[in-house]
């Protein structure tokens, strides 16, 4: 293991972040919550997957659940935006302003993948996760960091 660290201290910057460090599995439930507040990725990853499940049993027309990527900054608009556009719509804005990656709106027992890379984001910045179900992103936020 020391080793390792040795080597991946010598490439320095070339260096490839373990892939764990690259995907993240975040649940949500019936109660109308994320299974965590906060979601780290590295900045060495080229891409980063995320899962959401939701573990519930309720439809996603009565609890759906997204998990939507924005600058902190625009999380107010992003999910004010994307309640015009329904559960046909995931509840996401229309013109896509703002989200920088997104989950579908799931229902109990399903789950969604999204893979987006780094490009374009910066470590300095906040930036959230958030539902964008109506009413559900005061609670359901929480911090997206690069690390
Ligand atoms: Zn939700």
């Amino acid at each position: 293991m020391k080793r390792i660290l040795m080597v991946a201290g010598i490439l320095g910057s070339v260096s490839i972040a373990n892939a764990k460090d690259c995907a993240v599995t975040v649940e949500s439930n019936d109660a109308m919550q994320f299974s965590t507040k906060e979601i780290k990725v590295s900045e060495k990853c080229k891409e980063v997957a995320i899962t959401l499940k939701h573990v519930g049993k309720l439809p996603k027309t009565a609890m759906g659940h997204n998990l939507v990527i924005t600058k902190k900054a625009d999380a107010t608009k992003v999910s004010t935006a994307g309640m015009t556009s329904g559960v046909a719509g995931n509840y996401l804005p229309k013109d896509k302003n703002g989200v920088i990656a997104a989950t579908k709106l799931l229902g109990g027992g399903e789950s969604d993948t999204i893979k987006f890379s780094l490009k374009g984001m910066s470590k300095g910045e906040s930036y959230v996760f958030i539902c964008t179900f109506p009413g559900h992103s005061t609670i359901m936020r929480g911090d997206f960091k690069i690390i």
